[in-house]
């Protein structure tokens, strides 16, 4: 089955008591068990609902996966991760990891004894085995990067990841498994914010790991950190999510296609001094992206001619683009990201970001060029 055939079947077999077509919600924190010890493969909320099953199966056969776990955010999954690391370890990072991250592991994991390093996308993919030693335990990318939209190769930093004896997790939020799918490079896990392209209509958080199969040394860790550590999402998110991942690779597409328009405006338009977006000629690993995303993404950054206060201004021009964080929904979203992340960020002070969504792509010209005026 071809992937928009998945997004859709996948997990969502019609409810054998009922014939229901959609996933019921089961809102139940338990189940009955037959005699004792005997149960129908459910015990208990926090280890399994049907709801949340049936989405990690969809999210799983997305990503050309074989297990797939939901969890309450993306940053939740993230915690999993790090359950799965000892202090005196040591992370590889890239650079522009996004802030949360970037957050997590400076005031919750460095205190504690863990080990980062930030190294630039384009070290990562020309010159990781540099950056690694035998404590270096995981290589933690995102690829394209928030925000500034950079492409990491992530075939070239699996094979350094792996020859040093390291993980390579790859956060996939931007490009979603339509665009990209990561194990399918080499990478060991995959994860999700969920809340973003998959939920696909900013109306639920969520997130999610992915791993290849189940003789992969992660896969009991990753199940038993997941039911241990508890970040699981209740059965009305589940089910959320699920239903908008069916008509994930649809939005995206069309996504994709309002960027392109919206990226080559930008270009083109004396104002902007920098767009960054890995489907332009002039990004700077325009070739990787091609290589590893069947297309460009909805993502984009760019830079306002005039610093802070022009970029601010445009932003707060904006009629129809909505002002706000996030991004993968079916509205345009734009962010001045430095205002948002602090003075720790690599974001310049004139840069902001666009979530591109599903609206015409005239109107969504039309107010950037109102507000670039
Ligand atoms: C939003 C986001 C996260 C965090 O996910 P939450 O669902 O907000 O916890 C992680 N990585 C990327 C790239 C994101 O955009």
């Amino acid at each position: 089955m071809d992937f928009e055939t998945r997004a859709i079947h996948v997990g969502q077999e019609p409810d054998p008591a009922t014939g229901a077509v959609t996933t019921p919600i089961y809102q139940t924190s338990t189940y009955a068990q037959e005699a004792v010890g005997v149960h129908k493969g459910y015990d208990y909320a926090r280890v399994a609902n049907p709801t949340r099953t049936a989405l990690e199966e969809c999210l799983a056969s997305l990503e050309n996966a074989v297990f797939g776990h939901a969890f309450s955010s993306g940053l939740g999954a993230a915690t999993t991760i790090m359950h799965l690391v000892n202090p005196g370890e040591r992370l590889v990072c890239v650079n522009d990891v996004y802030g949360g991250m970037y957050r997590m592991f400076s005031e919750v994991y460095e205190p504690k004894g863990y080990f980062f390093d930030y190294v630039t996308p384009d070290e990562v993919s020309t010159n990781l085995a540099a950056h690694l030693d035998e404590r270096t335990r995981m290589v933690w990318i995102e690829s394209p990067t928030n925000p500034l939209l950079n492409v990491v190769d992530i075939r070239a930093a699996a094979a350094a990841a792996h020859a040093a004896g390291a993980l390579l997790v790859v956060d996939n939020t931007f490009a979603t498994p339509y665009l990209q799918r990561p194990l399918e490079l080499g990478a060991d896990l995959v994860m999700h914010s969920t809340t973003k392209y998959l939920g696909g209509h900013s109306d639920v958080l969520g997130g999610a790991l992915v791993g290849r199969d189940e003789t992969h040394p992660l896969f009991a860790k990753v199940r038993a950190a997941q039911a241990i550590g508890g970040a699981v999402p209740s059965p009305f998110e589940c089910w959320l999510t699920h239903r908008g991942i069916r008509t994930l690779p649809w939005r995206v597409r069309a996504q994709t296609d309002n960027a392109k328009r919206v990226a080559e405006f930008l270009e083109a338009h004396r104002k902007v001094e920098a767009v960054h977006y890995p489907g332009l000629r002039s990004h700077h690993a325009y070739d990787v992206a091609k290589r590893q995303m069947s297309a460009p993404g909805a993502m984009l950054s760019f830079q306002i001619r005039g610093g802070r206060d022009a970029a601010v201004g445009v932003s707060n021009r904006l009629k129809l683009i909505i002002r706000a964080t996030s991004l993968g929904g079916t509205e345009s979203l734009i962010e001045h990201r430095q205002s948002v992340e602090g003075p720790d960020t690599l974001a310049p002070e004139n840069l902001l970001r666009m979530s591109v969504g599903l609206e015409h792509p005239d109107d969504i010209v039309d107010d950037l060029d109102q507000a670039l005026r």
